[in-house]
């Protein structure tokens, strides 16, 4: 390798290639933070990047190394270290080039190979899909940084550029992966504490997902920006005088309008107007010591009134993510709201560099601190990866997890815990211990008795009383919040559930044995049964047996057959007697149970099944619940009726919980049958109440192929309305394709299914 930095050298000193220029700008930038960084490994890594993508462009036509060039110039920002920076210009070299993992590994060693790799499958990730694969690319990322976070702090600073030279890219391709960014990597780089990456992040895809608002936004705020950019200035010299008056020194004070998302996220959650929107101004404080937050804090309210409910203290209490500031709005000078953030320098590096300022210019794995409460979620993710066999509630987790904003509660020793916000009692027994969740019987917040389902807010003092006796209530799974509750709550229903099972299928098999004049107690004394059971058996136990039985999965006639091989003959004579013997899951459990045992079904979807693959099952009457009307990409169970064939709901519906658990089966959409159907669903959308918005949203749903069976509309006093249409779609991605469109009409504020 020496021979090549040689190389490197001698071309670096001819200094008139403007990318060498780029890379040693960005080099002296790593010296600036890194003691002594191997920066001949870097510049090997570019030409080794640069000679892999040798006759590559970029849709803007520039030379492809351009990117890994502009990545690697993020990554120094962000301070990693030299086998990040390495991967960073490396990092398209196997997905694009016939470069291999191998070769990385020959030339920079393990770790950058590692990354490389990492990033490379990161890559490969596509969030835009259905909802099953989409869980099970979660699960990869959750699974690439536990094992080291520089593979997402790389893939981060790729997205960012990729997103900065978005312009680029057809407009198909930006809407995709601006969703992307705004669904997954700007609430992934929030967790992380990044704060920079994410609001620039979410600035760029608001600006290709709603372009008509991102740019109304831009152009008013654009308007006053003399005027602002005065009002900044006196704002900032009247908070300099205060703090030299006071003796506080080495202060620094910046004023800026708030990012252009964050405004318009206020105008859609509050339903007004830009001009409506207040406080559109925050000022930041830095100051050297910690106490003199507090003591500014005092001197600005002295100052300025502060608006009721607008303080948060979280450098008393931190965010999970690590940062500490203290927040403020205040009625300034010309009645404007502000709002004034203080913090210290150091409580600012972390704000901005977060989870990677652990790992500044350190090398090697990064690697999650077990015991370290900024990685609490990630460990907690991991867990639920172990437990959750389901792909999909583990997706439900993860999403909650990662991106719902958090509450502080206490225990009654004063220990802080932040839980996602709408988390009740029950999520906080079970964030406690599984045990204490377990055997949750009553908790008190603030010293007063509150239901269980009582959601907490912040500052809650949070008791919870247990009692070895109580066992977990199905009812909790509507109101608790954690995928943590939720998942140990369901495993612990499907276990009794399955003891339900167990015993329904020994009465159905004992019903069946008595038919033929036996009971069960009798063959079990024989050993008739262990005969069918262990090596070479579909079953190890008998309980496993019955479980099947009970859920509908292994047909009685077929095992009675087996048990009693002398009364076949009599048994099939007696089949028509049988059919009006419903026994107690119905005839039709009858039909599915029979075809169960057939087995040999040729894969595909079968007749009759209307889009939807049961378990090897066929020839079902199957129609699609109202209460929550499933489409295809739903994740959606089964329920037998007594009579009218088999009911899909959709797994998150609410009525769910009221049927019975025994007559509930695993059903999968047919993707192969589907694409014919269209499948009805209501959809609402709330919108200002203005002439040629109707002519507006259906001219939407056309251009998204989607029909309107039924369309309802109602308009309130204060010029809102709110339209509720049927209409009928292929899939879900369909859907979400019609309520993109619908989103982005002038006037609309939200829209939802409903
Ligand atoms: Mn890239």
């Amino acid at each position: 390798m020496a021979g090549g930095s040689e190389k490197v050298l001698a071309k670096t000193q001819g200094g008139m290639d403007p990318l060498q220029n780029r890379l040693n700008t960005i080099l002296r930038k790593v010296e600036s933070y890194h003691p002594n960084p191997d920066l001949d490994k870097v510049r090997q890594a570019f030409e080794f990047a640069k000679n892999a993508h040798e006759g590559q462009v970029r849709k803007s036509g520039e030379p492809y190394i351009a990117h890994p060039v502009e990545v690697l110039d993020i990554i120094a920002d962000l301070k990693l270290d030299v086998a990040s920076l390495c991967a960073g210009l490396l990092h398209d070299t196997v997905e694009d080039t016939d470069v291999t993992v191998e070769d990385i590994r020959e030339h920079f060693g393990d770790d950058v190979a590692f990354l490389v790799d990492g990033v490379t499958k990161l890559s490969k990730i596509n969030f835009n899909t259905r909802e099953e694969a989409q869980a099970a690319n979660f699960r990869k990322m959750v699974i690439a940084m536990s094992r080291d976070l520089r593979v997402i702090l790389v893939k981060l600073c790729d997205r960012l550029h990729n997103m900065r030279t978005l312009k680029h890219m057809s407009s198909s391709g930006q809407e995709r992966i601006s969703r992307e960014t705004m669904d997954i990597y700007a609430p992934l780089s929030h967790r992380l504490g990044i704060s920079w990456i994410k609001t620039e992040l979410e600035d760029l895809s608001f600006r290709y997902l709603y372009p008509d608002a991102y740019y109304e936004i831009a152009e008013k705020v654009a308007s006053k920006k003399r005027e602002r950019e005065a009002f900044i200035r006196e704002v900032i010299s009247i908070l300099n005088e205060l703090l030299e008056e006071h003796d506080i020194h080495g202060a620094e004070i910046t004023g800026r309008p708030k990012s252009f998302w964050s405004i318009y996220r206020k105008m859609r959650a509050q339903q007004i107007e830009f001009e409506q929107v207040y406080d559109l101004l925050a000022f930041r404080v830095l100051l050297v010591e910690r106490v003199h937050c507090y003591e500014v804090l005092g001197l600005v309210h002295n100052l300025w009134k502060p608006i009721p409910g607008r303080f948060k203290d979280y450098i008393a209490i931190p965010k999970p993510n690590g940062y500490q500031s203290l927040h403020t709005s205040v009625i300034g000078p010309y009645l404007e709201r502000l709002e004034v953030q203080l913090r210290t320098f150091e409580m600012h590096k972390i704000a901005e560099e977060g989870i990677a300022a652990h790992w500044l210019y350190k090398e090697g794995k990064a690697i999650p601190d077990q015991d370290d409460a900024k990685f609490a979620w990630l460990h907690h993710l991991m867990e639920e990866h172990q437990d959750n066999e389901d792909p999909r509630e583990f997706m439900e987790s993860a999403k909650i997890e990662l991106f719902h904003d958090e509450v502080y509660v206490f225990t009654p020793n004063g220990d802080v815990m932040g839980l996602p916000q709408g988390a009740t009692c029950v999520d906080f027994a079970y964030h406690v211990h599984t045990e204490v969740g377990h055997h949750c019987a009553g908790a008190k917040v603030n010293g007063q008795i509150v239901p269980l389902k009582y959601q907490l807010k912040n500052g809650d003092i949070v008791e919870i009383m247990t009692n070895k006796n109580k066992k977990p209530n199905k009812d909790w799974l509507q109101f608790v919040m954690t995928g943590r509750a939720k998942t140990k709550i369901r495993n612990i229903i499907r276990k009794e559930q399955r003891m339900r099972s167990m015993e329904l299928g020994r009465e159905i098999l004992d019903k069946e044995l008595k038919r033929h004049g036996t009971n069960i107690r009798a063959v079990e004394r024989s050993g008739a049964l262990d005969g069918m059971i262990g090596e070479g058996f579909k079953h190890t136990t008998i309980d496993d047996m019955m479980a099947d039985i009970g859920y509908g999965r292994l047909a009685t006639d077929h095992l009675v057959a087996k048990i009693l091989p002398e009364k076949q003959s009599e048994e099939s004579a007696s089949n028509a007697q049988k059919k009006q013997t419903e026994g107690r899951l119905g005839q039709l459990w009858e039909k599915l149970s029979s075809t169960v045992s057939k087995q040999k079904r040729p894969s595909g979807g079968g007749k009759g099944s209307g889009g939807v693959v049961l378990d090897g099952i066929d020839n079902v009457m199957v129609s699609y619940a109202k209460c929550c009307a499933p489409v295809p990409g739903d994740a959606i169970v089964g329920f037998i009726t007594r009579g009218r064939g088999l009911t899909v709901h959709k797994r998150d519906c609410a009525r769910i919980e009221h049927l019975e658990p025994e007559r509930q089966i695993d059903v999968n959409w047919d993707h192969g049958k589907q694409s014919q159907a269209r499948h009805p669903v209501k959809v609402r959308v709330y919108c200002t109440d203005k002439p040629g918005l109707l002519a507006k949203i259906s001219e939407a749903f056309q251009k998204a192929d989607v029909n309107i069976s039924q369309a309802h509309c109602l308009t309130t006093e204060d010029q809102r309305a709110v339209n509720t249409f049927e209409v009928l779609v292929k899939d879900t991605d369909h859907l979400t394709t019609a309520i993109r469109l619908l989103e982005r009409i002038k006037g609309v504020y939200r829209v939802e299914r409903a």
